[in-house]
């Protein structure tokens, strides 16, 4: 067999069950078998006796015979036992299921190797639904030592694909191979590195020889993974930086210099400077800029956006805005239409409510380049919306966007515009680097002078009396409130009733103050509506599910409560925080839950008690959700699934990863040396499922 064989042509794997493995897991040739890496490895690589076992042994595995087989009660209550014992004792295997099958197994002549976790019930040790092989030389081969654990599926578990099946589908596939298994990365990098090579990786990872060799095949396997990510991040990113078509802003002009000495309200931070300096750099480098700008909520991202575009503008170039949600846009489009007053730049809004006739107008003043600034939602991307002559596109709070749509605006000039993404989800280093390899990183590390850090503080819920007291004594001192309802299930049914019950929860029990509501069931212009009655100081107090997550900004509100905090992830929580704080004064952040809390919940809420700075949480919420949890990645998606890396855990292995692509791709940008021709083809094979950003730019 090779690795390209496909898997239904092996011995004993029927084409059913190899329909299943491929619907169920994907895998249809050997190859893909192989890279079905286990998920976890138990320890046996010992055999105990039943003298040694004691009421605190977890799982163990034995070797010896059984006897005294039989079968008591009926229906429901049926089960099965019999004798296990070696020379140095007796104890009981039990099953309550699938007896007819077991008992099929059972041969009183046989060895058996028996693996579970001892109980002590009845005066004596006892093993419930042991996994059970025959005691034969390759059984003990394949069972002893780490051995390997599987995911499956109940359709796979269905057709007999339990873990230890597919365990011995790779063993027979490994024996069938008619040839060690090729190696996919060149000498000159595994050599220095000291990485395992393939073909015993590949072996080690499914049967480990002890826990070293386990080790060195599981950061082999993780370095090559995130090698070839990084190598094709980076190879596309020099591609893209060695076309000089990036369009030339060559000068800062007249609207810039207007808007910055007249019209900036205020002294923008170092790191707002620092940034900008930045993004000059790049858009005056003649290549296209790809940059990605974190900043935690608050620190005035809106701002250097705003610049930016006024530098497009004065070199004679359209920029464009693009919001995850229509209050998001228009709130960028009211705030941006104040602060450049009378400056004669013409923005317009442009967001799904948008009406027909007012979208005709916005369209021809696109085209014939009277219309300086466009701002708005997905409504953007649509093909119809075509530009003179655009220069720059940002886009806000990016991990709402998926890659295809950042790679959408991007063909929208015959000349690629400069692209500045803007998130406030702080994304931990090896994250974004995994993520965004392909751009460039600003991150304003600073807030605007004269914020209080939020103070925040963990209620349980029957402090409810105490927290309405709270609230009241905020809003008698002139400032506002948010309550914010999580999402009991994902409908905008749910969303509404959660908001509804809260709205009248608030309502009865502070009657003197004015109550706004949003919720997910609300049209955009509803919606907008109650922003701006909130933001008017109309009402006091906005009930809110998670719709107003993301960038609203009134800064006289102090307080945010999160009712039943405990439903939300801790990006989230941090995102809601960053609503407040955002004025002079000392603003509050109340994380209501029940009691009972889970040992992950209670780390979260101590988290945000803890600290106020994203990193540091985004961090945390890395370590507690594992990296494909993190709000948004889902959604971006990785260029490559990762099968074996975890970017939470394998920080280290990532830098040398990348290190190394970098320092080949320094050598050789195109990869086109003979010794790198294996990486050639690899790239070739992995990049079936990356975007090919050259196609788009
Ligand atoms: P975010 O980075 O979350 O998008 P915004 O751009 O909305 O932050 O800015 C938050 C608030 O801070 C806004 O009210 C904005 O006007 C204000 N702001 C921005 N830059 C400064 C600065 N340099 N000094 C004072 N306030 C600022
Ligand atoms: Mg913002």
């Amino acid at each position: 067999m090779e690795l390209s064989s496909y898997i239904s042509s092996m011995y004993g794997l029927g084409p059913k069950r190899a329909e299943v493995l491929a619907s169920e897991a994907g895998i249809s040739t050997i190859e893909d078998l192989l890279y079905y890496f286990p998920y976890k490895y138990i320890d046996r690589s010992r055999f105990y006796s039943v003298r040694e076992v004691t009421s605190d042994s977890s799982y163990i595995q034995l070797h010896g015979k059984i006897k005294n087989i039989r079968k008591e009660g009926n229906g429901k209550n049926a089960r099965l036992g019999c004798i296990f014992y070696d020379e140095t004792g007796e104890m009981e295997l039990i099953w309550f299921k699938g007896l007819q099958y077991v008992a099929t197994q059972l041969n009183p002549l046989k060895e058996y190797i028996v693996f579970g976790k001892p109980n002590f019930f009845n005066g004596r040790f006892s093993i419930a639904h042991p996994e059970l092989e025959e005691y034969t030389p390759n059984n003990v081969r394949q069972c002893v030592g780490w051995q390997a654990v599987y995911n499956t599926t109940i359709k796979m578990k269905k057709s007999y694909m339990t873990s230890a099946n597919i365990r011995k589908i790779i063993y027979n596939a490994l024996a069938s191979l008619n040839n060690p298994i090729k190696e996919t990365l060149p000498q000159y990098i595994t050599e220095p590195l000291g990485l395992m090579p393939l073909n015993r990786a590949i072996r080690n990872i499914h049967f480990p020889e002890n826990l070293d060799s386990l080790q060195k095949a599981q950061a082999r396997l993780k370095f090559e993974e995130l090698f070839y990510i990084q190598l094709s991040l980076l190879k596309q990113s020099k591609f893209n930086s060695s076309k000089s078509q990036g369009l030339l802003f060559n000068h800062i002009g007249d609207n810039f210099n207007e808007f910055y000495k007249e019209r900036l309200p205020f002294e923008l931070t170092n790191a707002q400077k620092r940034v900008l300096k930045e993004i000059r750099a790049d858009v005056g480098s003649g290549k296209q800029m790809n940059r990605l700008l974190q900043g935690d909520v608050g620190s005035g991202k809106t701002l250097v956006a705003l610049l930016s575009m006024l530098m497009a503008i004065d070199n004679g170039y359209q920029a464009c805005f693009m919001a995850p949600t229509e209050i998001l846009a228009t709130q960028h489009y009211n705030n941006i239409k104040k602060m450049l007053g009378e400056m004669g730049v013409n923005v317009a809004l442009l967001t799904g409510s948008t009406k027909k006739s007012e979208r005709k107008i916005i369209h021809e003043s696109l085209l014939d380049g009277s219309m300086n600034i466009l701002i708005g939602t997905h409504a953007l991307l649509e093909d119809v919306v075509q530009f003179s002559n655009l220069g720059l596109v940002v886009i806000d709070e990016q991990h709402r966007f998926g890659v295809a749509q950042r790679a959408k605006l991007w063909s929208k000039n015959a000349n690629p515009p400069h692209i500045l993404v803007m998130t406030a989800t702080p994304i931990p280093r090896t994250l974004a680097m995994t993520l965004y390899g392909d751009l460039d990183v600003s991150v304003i590390d600073e807030l605007p002078p004269g914020r209080k850090p939020i103070k925040t503080y963990h209620y349980y819920e029957d402090k409810r009396d105490d927290l309405l007291r709270f609230i009241k004594k905020q809003i008698d001192a002139g400032h506002q409130a948010y309550v914010v309802y999580p999402l009991i299930e994902e409908s905008e049914k749910s969303d509404m009733i959660a908001a509804e019950q809260g709205y009248e929860y608030i309502a009865t029990h502070l009657p003197q103050f004015k109550v706004s509501m949003v919720h997910g069931r609300m049209k955009p212009s509803e919606k907008d509506a109650e922003m701006r009655k909130f933001a008017a100081n109309e009402t006091q107090i906005m009930v809110a599910t998670t719709v107003i997550e993301v960038g609203v900004d009134v800064p006289n509100a102090s307080v945010m409560v999160i009712e039943n905090a405990n439903r939300f992830g801790l990006s989230q929580l941090h995102q809601l925080r960053g609503r407040v704080g955002r004025g002079a004064e000392q603003s509050f952040c109340i994380l209501l839950t029940p009691y009972k809390l889970s040992n992950d919940t209670r780390k979260r809420i101590e988290t945000m008690v803890g600290t106020n700075d994203g990193f540091e949480i985004a961090e945390a919420d890395m370590r507690l959700r594992g990296p494909g949890d993190i709000e948004g990645t889902a959604q971006s998606g990785l260029p490559f699934d990762l099968k074996i890396a975890d970017l939470a855990k394998d920080g280290e292995i990532l830098m040398l990863a990348r290190d190394t692509a970098e320092k080949i791709l320094k050598n050789d940008p195109t990869l086109s040396n003979k010794l790198n021709e294996i990486l050639l083809i690899q790239l070739h094979k992995k990049s079936k499922n990356i975007i090919d950003w050259s196609k788009i730019s």
